[in-house]
């Protein structure tokens, strides 16, 4: 048995749950960004070897009001190049 520098309070203490690096929290659904009374999307093409670089705004209410912006992000069509998936961020009113 060997001595543990023991400087803390006599009782137990239960475990902190509190990682040194803190995980993203979770991802608010589009509902929760809705009730942040944000009504768009800021949406970007995804097809960057293409270069292709569409950007564009997109309600929010087109989609399902219980996915991610994630799961939002990735039925995005590109009207200009036609490819699925892109990047959504919300359009936070100013
Ligand atoms: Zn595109």
């Amino acid at each position: 048995m060997r001595a543990r520098n023991h400087n803390g309070p006599g009782r137990e203490d239960p475990p902190r749950k509190m990682p040194v690096h803190a995980p993203p929290g979770p991802v608010p659904t589009l509902a929760e960004l809705a009730d942040q009374h944000v009504t768009e999307l800021r949406v970007w093409c995804g097809a960057w070897p293409q270069r292709c670089f569409h950007r564009g705004v997109v309600r929010l209410d087109l989609f399902p009001p219980g996915e991610t912006i994630v799961q939002a992000s990735r039925r995005l069509v590109c009207t200009k190049c036609g490819l699925i998936g892109g990047y959504a961020q919300p359009h936070w009113p100013s």
